[in-house]
């Protein structure tokens, strides 16, 4: 049995007794930042000079720091920046001034699993990663929920660093919701798998895909975004409240009946290899070997990428139909 920690298992003196530097103030940091400081612990944002995020952190009420000076000053750092960078940054201005003791944090664990970063031996390095975006962690927060997390210690120089990574979970909310122990290994290749042929590439090929064969057949291109788009998230909500079973006795019996017929027929024995190749990629490091790769030539690939899928029909029109549904309140991606 897996084991997850709840809140009456957490001691959040451990957290509340330390000095925290949240190093970036972008999705998760403003949300870790926040949190813990209206969970009563003393935190301070950590940044690079000219930062675009110092305004908006100062502007929240934070005390920012560059991040040589937040290492001297902090007891315990959590790394909020994009993963490529960070080995960098952690190089550049944490490493040379680490101290015995101190708790290294991250969100996500491929830094630290692909041998990346490589803290030495006499500080604590642990892992607090919440199971959902940044901005949700905060509205989950704010509203007396919380996000569950999963917690991994990849080094203990105290003796103590899982309690004091539990501690900090308690401190972001997630001691509400569960936070269940896991390793660098599982999370990261989990978490990258999940990504790439579930949440975002799956889901995102899947609506495509379903767009287009309908779009291709002469229907209309809104009725195909209301079915393969809009609909998912109604489809979704059953299935976060109550699991496949729940959702398959909320929808018709001929829409079950096309769950078990069909679905096997779209994920069949192919899809099932190239999601072992996914995997494969992530375990032997591939995956992440070419990810940098591209960082390193300036993102050649995935400017095109974006270039290209902001201008698929689906998007044209659903921006059309978003703005008939101002209930949606609507998002764009900011320019
Ligand atoms: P973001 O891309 O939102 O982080 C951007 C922040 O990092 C900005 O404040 C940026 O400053 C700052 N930053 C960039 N470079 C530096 C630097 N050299 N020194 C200090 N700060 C810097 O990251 P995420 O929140 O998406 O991800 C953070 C971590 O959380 C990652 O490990 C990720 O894998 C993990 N994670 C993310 C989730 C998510 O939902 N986004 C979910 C779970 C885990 P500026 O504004 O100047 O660019
Ligand atoms: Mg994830």
């Amino acid at each position: 049995m897996a084991t997850i920690y709840y809140e009456k298992d957490i001691h959040p003196e451990l957290i509340k007794s330390s000095k925290v530097a949240v190093v970036g103030y972008g999705s998760q940091g403003h949300a870790h930042a926040q949190n813990l400081r209206d969970s009563g612990v003393e935190v301070v944002v950590a940044l690079y000079p000219g930062s675009k995020s110092r305004a908006k952190a100062e502007g929240d009420g934070f005390c920012v720091m560059n991040v040589p000076e937040a290492t001297d000053w902090a007891d315990v750092i959590m790394f909020c920046t994009p993963d490529v960078p960070m080995s960098k940054i952690y190089n550049d201005g944490v490493a040379p001034r680490l101290r015995d003791g101190q708790l290294l944090l991250f969100a996500h664990g491929l830094n630290i699993h692909f041998g990346l970063i490589e803290p030495p031996k006499n500080v604590d390095v642990a892992m607090v990663a919440p199971k959902g975006p940044g901005h949700r962690l905060r509205a989950e927060y704010v509203g007396g929920a919380g996000m569950p997390a999963l917690v991994a210690v990849h080094q203990d120089a105290t003796g103590q660093a899982k309690e004091r990574a539990l501690a900090y979970a308690w401190g972001i909310g997630s001691g509400k919701a569960g936070v269940l122990e896991t390793t660098f290994k599982e999370e990261t290749e989990t978490d990258l798998f999940g990504e790439q042929a579930v949440l975002c590439g799956g889901l995102s090929a899947l609506i495509k895909a379903g767009f287009e064969t309908l779009v291709d057949a002469g229907y209309q291109p809104e009725a195909a975004y209301f079915e393969c788009l809009h609909e998912t998230k109604l489809i979704v909500d059953l299935l976060y409240e109550g699991g496949l079973n729940y959702m398959r006795y909320s929808i018709s019996d001929t829409a079950e009946w096309g769950d078990y017929t069909a679905g096997p027929k779209v994920i069949n024995s192919q899809s099932r290899e190239a999601m072992n190749g996914l995997l494969k990629d992530i375990q032997d490091g591939t995956f992440a070997k070419r990810w940098i790769e591209e960082n390193e030539a300036g993102l050649p690939n995935m400017k095109r990428y974006r270039e290209e899928e902001s201008k698929h029909p689906i998007e044209e029109v659903g921006k059309r139909l978003r703005a008939m549904m101002p209930f949606l309140k609507t998002k764009e991606v900011p320019v």
